[in-house]
């Protein structure tokens, strides 16, 4: 992949009517190539049979619609997928496509690696290896898309995204906003941001800053613990952004709700760490302090050996959760899915599993 390329998957039908202006082309072949890149979800100039040879033997010169390869792909036993790709610079990103009864869900990465050095987390192991670039997300849905359903097939329900892969989707907040907006034009994957969930581990500023974008995803923040004490010591960010920071920002944020949205809590519970019944009270009072009308979503932390963790039994989860009802919390317990493989929440640190699902690349995602 050359670098000097163009990578088309990150732009909007208006930035692909300026490349192919300077192209010297028509105005109609960028309503072409959009819907070639975006609704037909193809990645080869060759397969846009629409186009003519010359001009798709010319566009490969200067242009490309695919930058990430998939290096590998696994498949869980409860049905969810993990795609292992790298960048044209070599760099790991994943993928998971979670099959749900309703509507699938795939998330994604914002990051190859991540900075934020939560000590509950794989993927921080990594360290920042680098921001992703706008095409670099949307690749990632239409290959995973691709993978899931078929190439050109239509999701037979709508998907769902969150933006729950590797990184701080906050610190990734400009490609990650152009890339939603890519994804919610109807003339291509149709997305639209009100699918779609962004989950910060509370980078203050940028979740201000959401509270004001027009057509704005949902939010969820990682919390993970109720005293600045213990968070200080899991997630180093909340010394940047200490909680009644991030609480008075919450705050801020639930005046852009609209009627029925909720955002939401994750608090990924660590046995014998973050999970009494005296936790519980102290998130509640902390909650109720500020009048927060959020969701909680108790998150079984996924173990892996290299983590100094282990998740919290299902018993101390239920009587966490009844502490917060009886204070007028509401919390569900999220399952954990694709564990086997490495593909739950706080997993992904670009592992090479040796599982019998893994299967080989037989086709182009
Ligand atoms: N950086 C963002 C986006 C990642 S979302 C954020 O922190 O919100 C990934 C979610 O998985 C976060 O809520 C994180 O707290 C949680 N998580 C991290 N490691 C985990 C683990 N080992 N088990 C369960 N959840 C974990």
């Amino acid at each position: 992949m050359n670098e000097e390329k163009a990578h088309l998957a990150g732009l909007s039908l208006s930035e692909l009517a300026d490349f192919v202006k300077e192209f010297g082309e028509p105005p109609f072949r960028a309503r072409q190539l959009f819907h070639n890149l975006q609704a037909r979800r193809l990645r080869d100039f060759d397969e846009m049979t629409d186009l003519p040879k010359p001009l798709r033997a010319r566009l490969a010169d200067r242009a490309t619609p695919a930058t990430l390869t998939v290096e590998s792909r696994y498949i869980s036993e409860d049905g969810t997928r993990r795609l292992l790709m790298r960048t044209h610079d070599n760099l790991p990103v994943e993928t998971v496509f979670i099959p749900e009864e309703r509507r699938d869900t795939i998330c994604f990465s914002s990051q190859s690696g991540c900075p934020l050095k939560c000590d509950f987390c794989l993927t921080a192991q990594l360290g920042l290896l680098r921001t992703l670039t706008a095409g670099e997300i949307v690749e990632q849905i239409i290959i995973a898309l691709n993978d899931a359903y078929g190439v050109s097939v239509e999701p037979p329900r709508g998907t769902n995204l969150v933006a729950m892969g590797a990184g701080e989707p906050m610190l990734a907040f400009e490609p990650l906003m152009q890339a939603l907006r890519v994804m919610a034009d109807k003339e291509g994957l149709f997305i639209v941001p009100n699918r779609v969930t962004v989950s910060t581990a509370g980078v203050v500023p940028r979740i201000r800053e959401l509270a004001t974008t027009l057509d704005r995803p949902h939010l969820a923040i990682s919390l993970s613990a109720p005293t600045n004490e213990l968070r200080d010591r899991l997630m180093p960010i909340n010394k940047r952004w200490p909680l009644d920071e991030l609480m008075r920002a919450c705050k801020d944020f639930e005046k852009s709700l609209k009627a029925g949205e909720r955002f939401t809590f994750e608090y990924v519970m660590l046995d014998g760490v973050n999970d009494s019944d005296e936790h519980a009270r102290q998130l509640a009072k902390l909650l109720n302090r500020y009048n927060l009308k959020a969701k909680i979503n108790l998150i079984p932390h996924n173990p892996a050996e290299s983590l100094p963790y282990l998740p919290s039994s299902m018993e101390r989860i239920e009587s966490f959760k009844r502490v917060l009802a009886a204070k007028g919390l509401h919390a569900f317990v999220r399952r954990p899915r694709g564990r086997d493989i490495y593909a739950a929440c706080g997993q992904l640190a670009a592992r090479r599993v040796n599982a019998i699902t893994q299967l080989p690349i037989v086709q182009r995602a």
